[in-house]
């Protein structure tokens, strides 16, 4: 059934999108490199995909200071992407992003996902474990779409099936075979 589908990356039963939203859903690389920036930082010295505490520790600055700093109007949905939503019945959102600026994006947007979980709902980096529990679905009911390694194990850590964001330029350079050209392909493996 759905979960022997699901191991092979193509469901032929309809399943529950649950989508990383920076690098995934959003182009947030602007948005997020420009308030480090403005902080001080060198724009080469950012790194991608961290939870947002520790990137700015790593980096020497404080989280209040850079989420002054970040212009959330510098965001915007890759292509395809609000089609898609559009068109699912069920969608949810598990992001590493800190919660202020993650709410704050998917109110500016209009987006509604049925369950929306940020950096403050895990112990750590992001997890699917909390996201299916709050949707009421096992990891056979589910596919993650991600843009990074540490996506990939999320999915992996509870055995859902997974597809890279390869409409993202950066996720396409790891070469994932997950990886999908357009969100418009995600369409026939979601309900
Ligand atoms: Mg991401």
């Amino acid at each position: 059934m759905a979960d022997v589908a699901a191991s092979a990356g193509t469901a032929t039963t309809p399943l529950v999108g649950v989508f990383d939203l920076d690098g995934t859903l959003l182009d947030t690389d602007r948005a997020l490199a420009d308030a480090f920036v403005a902080l001080g930082i060198r724009r080469q010295d950012v790194t991608w995909g961290h939870v947002l505490a520790e990137e700015c520790a790593r980096l020497s600055i404080s989280v209040e200071d850079y989420l002054d700093a970040y212009d959330l109007e510098l965001s915007l949905p890759y292509p395809g992407v609000e089609d898609l939503l559009g068109r699912l019945d069920r969608w949810a959102v598990c992001s590493n992003k800190h919660p202020r600026l993650g709410h704050a994006e998917l109110a500016r947007l209009g987006w509604e996902p049925e369950v929306a979980l940020f950096a403050d709902a895990f112990d750590g980096p992001k997890a699917l474990g909390p996201v299916l529990d709050v949707l009421g679905l096992t990891s056979a009911d589910v596919l993650f779409v991600g843009d990074t390694h540490h996506d990939r194990r999320c999915a992996t850590d509870v055995g859902c099936a997974f597809a890279l964001a390869g409409w993202n330029p950066r996720a396409a350079t790891l070469e994932d075979p997950a990886a999908v050209a357009t969100p418009a392909e995600l369409l026939p493996r979601l309900r």
